[in-house]
């Protein structure tokens, strides 16, 4: 006989559900990099874009979750967008890098899954958050916080050979170490790619970290891209990518303004791309 929490299991609708988890890794007890493998492959995309992650409200919790602020319905499918960090290329398994919202629906949800637990993926991949539309040639520098490092990492993966006269540089800002995710890949490219540069900068560092310790728009405006790597704000040479916390995509952007920049649009395009999250 079935218990009753798995008879309530049973009886909840999961057809929605789409794809299974094949990969689950625990960056810091709030971050994960979760993989997915969809029961049908995607159509390709484009390195940057996004898609709907989906699970019930009737799924349970994380173990560190904390009271919803606004109570999910159990019958109901939350949903939200997620960056994909695969490359380009692969249209069937793919990786999410996650911070969890405490009290929030969906992530606390997520957080709970475990390798082989079902969910929904959306079949629709959507953004114009995209390296494929900046001019071959030109200097790309991607500017992150928290998980807003995930499109820069589907760029990456899926760019990288194909643009040897591009420099391309990796801002990443956080409060700790261990908040690096992909901290060894990125390290990685900057050893294996003469054109790439890796470039991150701790708040809250202890005694043994030997990189930069201010924050982005600090380090913007000391000039580093200059004085590092020759790179300089400049709309025609140098295109910029800006993810992550609201508060600093304000400010970089703000910045950029300031130089001549103009927000990209596929109609009208710029050479400033902001996705916030
Ligand atoms: C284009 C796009 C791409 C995105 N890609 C990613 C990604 O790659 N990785 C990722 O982790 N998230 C990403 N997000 C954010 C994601 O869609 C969700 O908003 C986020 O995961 C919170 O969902 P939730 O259901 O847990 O919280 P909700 O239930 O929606 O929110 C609960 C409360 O927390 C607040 N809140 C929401 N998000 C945050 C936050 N980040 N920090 C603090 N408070 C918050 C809300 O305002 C609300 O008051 C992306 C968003 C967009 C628009």
């Amino acid at each position: 006989m079935l218990s009753v929490n798995k008879e309530v299991d049973f009886l909840m609708d999961t057809q929605a559900y789409n794809a299974t988890v094949i990969g689950k890794i625990m960056v810091t007890p709030d971050i994960m990099i979760l993989t997915i493998d969809a029961d049908e492959p995607r159509v390709e995309f484009e390195a940057g874009q996004n898609l709907l992650l989906g699970l019930y409200g009737y799924e349970s919790r994380s173990s560190n979750s904390e009271p919803e602020l606004d109570p999910a319905e159990a019958d109901k499918l939350i949903k939200r967008p997620y960056s994909i960090a695969s490359s380009k290329t692969e249209t069937r398994q793919l990786e999410f890098y996650i911070s969890q919202v405490k009290s929030g629906q969906l992530t606390s949800r997520l957080f709970k899954l475990n390798i082989g637990d079902r969910l929904y993926v959306g079949t629709k991949i959507t953004g114009i958050f995209r390296l494929d539309e900046t001019p071959d040639g030109s200097d790309i520098v991607m500017v992150a916080t928290g998980t807003g490092i995930a499109p820069y990492i589907s760029f990456l993966r899926s760019h990288i050979v194909e643009r040897p006269e591009s420099k391309m540089v990796v801002i990443q800002g956080a409060a700790h170490r261990w908040d690096l995710g992909y901290y060894s890949e990125l390290t990685f490219l900057e050893k294996t790619y003469a054109n790439f540069f890796y470039v991150p900068t701790l708040t809250d560092a202890d005694e043994k970290w030997d990189g930069y310790r201010v924050c982005i728009e600090d380090l913007l405006t000391n000039e580093v891209l200059q004085n590092e790597f020759n790179i300089s704000p400049d709309p025609e040479r140098t295109h910029f990518f800006v993810s992550g916390k609201p508060e600093m995509v304000a400010h970089v952007s703000d910045w950029l303004l300031e130089f001549g920049y103009t927000r990209h649009h596929p109609d009208d395009p710029g050479e400033l791309y902001i996705e916030e999250f």
